[in-house]
């Protein structure tokens, strides 16, 4: 179970980005975080893993308190959630199977890939998920080779090999095509389903969510203004 108590964030800008949010996501509960550009969904999730730091509030993972923990309780809690990005995060003159194997090390640390040699339970369970993907025959090929479909499929599977409790989704198909956008967050759905596993999927499109996911928290700046169905959503929201 995730936990967020008024989690409150205000950039030294002075611009604030959240204020008092209260979220709870059971395991296993997948949902979308909706709203404008600007509402503040990608700090809301930077937040639970601390690449934001909150300037206040509580983040809850299971009975440990996020926001309390220290640079080394940090990367050793880090390791439960996965984070998939946008921009998909590839580094672009590894391979495929090194992209997904670095997700061992935990996304902060990802260029050492190359100097780590991995266990080969490590390199099955990589295979696995490249085979759950469809990118089996890709494991060879360079990440500068893909298309954007395939680079977001190699960062799900870079997410899943550190088997987190949680995973952080910032807007996963933003750059993809409708078609692809939806075969990715089927993806990322049915692995969640597959795995137990809970979810935050921060998307601005409302007609995607609302195919894939059972819940949606609508975001306005800074503020939760919805939480429930997406059928109680009006199209335009
Ligand atoms: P969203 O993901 O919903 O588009 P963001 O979380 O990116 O929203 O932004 C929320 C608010 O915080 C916006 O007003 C944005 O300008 C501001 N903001 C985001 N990142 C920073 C930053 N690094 N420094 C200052 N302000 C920021
Ligand atoms: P394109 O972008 O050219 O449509 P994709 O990269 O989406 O191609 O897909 C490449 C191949 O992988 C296709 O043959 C497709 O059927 C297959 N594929 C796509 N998504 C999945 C998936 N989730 N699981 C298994 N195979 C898939």
């Amino acid at each position: 179970m995730l936990r967020l108590k008024n989690l409150t964030k205000t950039y030294k800008t002075g611009d604030k980005a959240l204020t008092n949010i209260g979220l709870e996501v059971p395991s296993g509960q997948v949902l979308a975080l909706i709203g404008p550009s600007g509402a503040g969904k990608s700090t809301l999730i930077r937040c639970i893993n601390r690449l934001v730091e909150p300037t206040g509030g509580e983040v809850w993972l299971d009975d440990l308190e996020l926001t309390k923990l220290g640079s080394a309780g940090l990367r050793k809690a880090r390791r439960s959630m996965g984070m998939i990005f946008q921009e998909y995060a590839l580094v672009e003159r590894l391979t495929v199977m090194e992209n997904v194997l670095s997700g061992r090390l935990g996304y902060v640390g990802f260029w050492r890939s190359f100097l780590r040699r991995y266990p080969q339970s490590d390199v099955d369970e990589a295979f696995r998920l490249l085979d759950r993907v469809g990118l089996l025959h890709m494991a060879d090929k360079r990440a500068d080779e893909l298309s954007g479909g395939q680079r977001q499929r190699v960062g799900i599977c870079r997410a899943l090999i550190q088997n987190p409790k949680l995973l952080l989704v910032d807007e996963p198909t933003a750059s993809l095509d409708p078609k692809t956008s939806r075969q990715i967050m089927r993806l990322i759905t049915e692995l969640c389903r597959e795995r137990g596993l809970a979810a935050i999927i921060n998307i601005h499109d409302v007609a995607l969510a609302q195919m894939f996911v059972p819940r949606v928290v609508g975001l306005r700046s800074g503020e939760i203004v919805y939480d429930g169905p997406p059928t109680g959503l009006s199209p335009d929201k």
